[in-house]
This record gives C-alpha cells, sequence and structure tokens, in this order.
C-alpha cells in the first residue's frame, strides 16, 4: 500500500487529490493525502505539484523548509503547469527558486495574451488516441535535457516530459476527466 501526497500549499490541490483517488480506484489501497508540512514527504512514493502560481508556491516551499526534501526526493513526482515550472533547473523569473528535478528550462506564462487559456486535442507519446488538454497561463519547456523524453509539443514548444519516475506537463490533466496520464505515472512506479 503506497501513498501519494499532493503539495497543498497554494494552487488545485483538491483537483489533483480527486483525480488520483478516481485513479486508482474504489477500494485502493494506496492513500491520497494533502501535504502541508515538510514531515510529511519522506513518508511519501509519490508527490503531485498542483497548478497556480508558481511564484507563490515557490516562496511556500522555501518558507517551509521543504526546497531540499523535495529537490532529494526519491518517488515519483507529478507535475502540473506551476508544478513544472517549480520541477524544472532554470526559470526565466528570479522569484521562483527551481528545484532542480527535472533537466529542463522553463519559461513562464509562455503562450502569449492572446491564448492565456486555450484547449487542444494532443499527441502524447505512450497514449492511443489525442489527450484533452487544457492550458492556463501555461509555461513551456524551453530546454530539454539529453536525458530527458519529450511527450508532447504543440506548434510553440515542448509541453509534457518525463525524466525517470517523473512527468511534467504544461497542461491540467487532473482537470481534463481523462484518467490516462495518471495511470501512465502510477503504472510507472507500481502503485
Ligand atoms: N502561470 C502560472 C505560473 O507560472 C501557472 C499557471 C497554472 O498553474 N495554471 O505560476
Amino acid at each position: 500500500a503506497g501513498k501519494i501526497g499532493v503539495l497543498a500549499l497554494q494552487g488545485d490541490v483538491s483537483e489533483h487529490i480527486g483525480a488520483f483517488e478516481r485513479a486508482l480506484g474504489p477500494g485502493a489501497e494506496t492513500r491520497v493525502v494533502a501535504v502541508r508540512r515538510a514531515e510529511q514527504i519522506a513518508d511519501l512514493d509519490a508527490i503531485a505539484l498542483p497548478g497556480g502560481e508558481s511564484t507563490t508556491i515557490s516562496r511556500l516551499i522555501e518558507k517551509n523548509g521543504m526546497h531540499r526534501l523535495l529537490a532529494e526526493f526519491e518517488g515519483g513526482i507529478f507535475a502540473t503547469c506551476a508544478g513544472m515550472v517549480l520541477v524544472a533547473s532554470e526559470v526565466d523569473d528570479p522569484r521562483v527558486s527551481p528545484l532542480g528535478i527535472l533537466d529542463i528550462g522553463v519559461e513562464r506564462n509562455a503562450f502569449g495574451r492572446q491564448a492565456e487559456s486555450h484547449e487542444a486535442y494532443l499527441e502524447i507519446a505512450g497514449l492511443d488516441e489525442p489527450f484533452h488538454a487544457i492550458f492556463i497561463r501555461a509555461p513551456l519547456a524551453s530546454r530539454v535535457g539529453a536525458g530527458v523524453e519529450v511527450l508532447a509539443r504543440t506548434e510553440l514548444g515542448v509541453v509534457a516530459v518525463r525524466q525517470g519516475r517523473h512527468m511534467a506537463f504544461s497542461f491540467h490533466p487532473e482537470l481534463a476527466g481523462d484518467l490516462r496520464l495518471h495511470r501512465l505515472f502510477l503504472e510507472n512506479l507500481s502503485l
């Protein structure tokens, strides 16, 4: 029986908890918990870093003494939107202290004003059918390291990546009502 944490400092926490609970299914032994304190992190098999405001979440990570625990976390990380900004190695905004978990560089709010929020059907590596991707003031991966697998891109750039046990998305799988990416992530971790 595993334990999945959703970092609950700011952002769409309950949506992440609900999506993982549905992906695990009724009667699952793996539990999903909200993570508000640093002491909770070591005990987790996986952690989701939600969408929200990456500058705010970053400030709260530092304030709560979580930076090093997250940077050195040995389980899987499922990062969406602001979460993708946080797990990067470089971010184009000095207010974010990147965790350096994925070997990517990230540009915040990379889609420009006209496309601040938009939806698209994306081809994603590992999925048979396109995925309904919801983008909300989304980032792009502007640099992708050699050890990082690109799972999806749009004409503007890379929007989904995997590196080992970790996955990161510019968009919001937790809002899509489609749990295939959650299931892929859980299968990789045998959860
Ligand atoms: N633009 C936000 C940020 O960079 C992310 C938006 C989101 O998570 N929906 O923090």
